[in-house]
């Protein structure tokens, strides 16, 4: 009983938040950079201590001159062993541990910087330096695996990635906790949302769809403490108005799973997919045709 209260406040927020999209926009837009220290909204109500201030992103060797050089944008799902006979879906969205720490290792190896999506977007638009030669890594749905698999292979090689966050999957099967999650961040990844349940974008109203991208994101901030800003479409799937409520609500940046294009577009960024049955030879010739 003692939290029948609190629990009531917290649906009539949501009820508002939901109801009226202007008053929506500014609370959760407010809600998305300043995590913590505004007053009662959703996150302030229950959610625990906020962890220290951001991490600065890890530091990459400038282009010389105010160059952009491309910076592919790699997509990932699983890192783990699965067996192609009986589970083929599944072995084409994973990449063993093996696979991804030669990759790791090839790219740092071979001098490329990693990039976290933020900064990237920060560089597209002109904020900060771009990277002489960087790939940016993206992980989708955050599968437990990123924290066990993933995250020890960065670390070894000193690289940073981009974790998209199904808010209402976490702590479920298979998925991260919080915990596991604010520990990510705490290496120095970035956490990115990816909605709240997963659901296809573009079969919703718009309500919906602020609601979806605006709330997975106020949810994550609330939880790492720290203003979130890159978003991903959950199957890839978006349109121009969609594209428009995630620029709107606060991100700066949003990935599709368009295979190949150019980088102008900040909410419809192309990504190359890393299949689990690429070489090692085929990932360096993919990454090298982008980026010599
Ligand atoms: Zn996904």
């Amino acid at each position: 009983m003692r939290f029948a209260f609190p629990t009531a406040v917290v649906v009539l927020l949501l009820v508002a938040i939901v109801s009226g999209s202007n008053s929506a926009r500014l609370t959760l837009s407010r809600a998305f950079g300043a995590a913590g220290n505004a007053t009662p909204t959703i996150q302030s109500l229950d959610m625990p201590p906020a962890t220290p201030a951001p991490l600065p992103p890890p530091a990459f060797a400038p282009a010389p001159g105010g160059q952009r050089p491309y910076i592919p944008i790699l997509m990932y799902h699983y890192v783990r062993n699965v067996d192609q006979a009986t589970d083929p879906l599944g072995y084409g969205l994973s990449v063993t541990p093996d696979q991804f720490a030669a990759q790791v290792e090839w790219l740092r190896r071979s001098g490329y910087d990693t990039i976290q999506m933020s900064a990237l977007a920060a560089c597209i638009r002109g904020e900060s330096l771009c990277p002489a030669r960087a790939v940016a890594l993206t992980f989708d749905d955050g599968y437990m695996d990123a924290f066990t698999a993933a995250l020890p292979v960065l670390q070894e090689y000193g690289a940073t990635a981009t974790f998209y966050i199904v808010s209402g999957f976490v702590g479920k099967d298979a998925y991260m906790s919080w915990d596991e999650i604010r520990t990510l961040r705490n290496a120095g990844m970035e956490i990115g949302a990816h909605s709240i349940s997963h659901i296809d974008l573009t079969t919703l109203s718009h309500d919906e769809n602020v609601d979806q991208i605006a709330r997975s994101g106020a949810e994550i901030a609330a939880q790492i403490g720290a203003p979130v800003r890159s978003f991903c479409y959950p199957s890839g799937k978006f349109t121009p108005e969609i594209a428009t409520i995630t620029r709107d609500v606060g991100y700066t940046n949003a990935v599709t799973t368009i295979q190949e294009g150019a980088q102008n577009d900040l909410f419809t960024l192309p990504r190359l997919r890393i299949y689990g049955d690429m070489s090692q030879d085929g990932f360096q010739a993919t990454v090298a045709a982008y980026l010599p």
